[in-house]
């Protein structure tokens, strides 16, 4: 089982919540809840939340994680953060790509690209995401979306780097509507993000990379889920935002 080869990562994404005071109390709560997981944990919280991440997870299994950063070193762009900016504050993950970024920011496959650059080049770990939208889906083009957002969005990325990546494969007709793909589906994509991995890297590294599904994974759906051969792990929203659900999910990564 080449799954045994892989870190298994639960990465809550807040998104635009929780205040400071709210943001304490809910990763008070989940440190006792999370501390004996045998998968890594990691909280991606909004900007003005880092700081009082980092502090409160000091010493603990907690990683931290921001949801974006800008591909430049510096400069004039007004209301983005630097990678380096991050790193500085003890940051050690980015979602980059996210599908509401591509879908509201104008984020596409090349600035995903060079914010992936940008965040490696800094020592941050990027949780790359790609999904495809409903209608291609329906069209039947799954595997070509998903296998051009892998290429362009990983291109120029070495296979040294690449092991510092982690791919959440997001299905966006799933994200925050309370539909999941099923445990097949999901399988059936990370596996081929996999296939697609393997022959841009060969199979000895795409066989360690950790490919995680996103997509209204929950405490009731979480183990079937994290129970495919090729689902790491997960990239967690609304559930992530309750201390005891985020930690039924931790519980389920790893049992595997
Ligand atoms: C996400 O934000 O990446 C996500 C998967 O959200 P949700 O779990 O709420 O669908």
């Amino acid at each position: 089982m080449k799954k045994d080869i892989r870190r298994a990562i639960i990465a809550g994404n807040w998104k635009m919540n929780k205040t400071r005071p709210e943001a304490k109390e809910l990763i008070e709560a989940m440190k006792p809840l999370v501390k004996d997981a045998g998968c890594e944990v990691v909280i991606c919280v909004p900007y003005t939340n880092l700081e009082t991440a980092v502090e409160l997870t000091k010493g603990t299994n907690i990683r931290v994680g921001a949801e974006n950063c800008h591909f430049a070193k510096s400069g004039a762009y007004t209301g983005e953060i630097s990678a380096d900016m991050l790193t500085e504050i003890g940051v050690e993950y980015v979602v980059l790509g996210h599908s509401e970024r591509r879908q509201y920011f104008g984020e596409t496959d090349e600035t995903v690209n060079k914010r992936t650059k940008a965040a490696l080049e800094a020592g941050l770990k990027p949780i790359v995401c790609v999904g495809e939208l409903l209608w291609e889906r329906e069209c039947g083009i799954t595997e070509e979306v998903i296998a051009r957002q892998i290429k362009l969005d990983f291109f120029g990325v070495t296979a040294d780097e690449l092991k510092n990546c982690v791919i959440a494969y997001e299905p966006v007709w799933a994200i925050g509507t309370g539909k999941t793909a099923t445990a097949d589906q999901a399988e059936e994509v990370c596996g081929f993000i996999r296939g697609v991995l393997s022959k841009l890297y060969g199979k000895d590294v795409a066989d360690t990379i950790t490919i995680q599904y996103g997509g209204s994974m929950n405490a009731g759906n979480a183990s079937e889920l994290l129970s495919k051969e090729n689902v790491d792990g997960g990239l967690i929203g609304g559930a992530s935002l309750k201390a005891n659900d985020f930690a039924i999910i931790v519980d389920a990564a790893t049992k595997g």
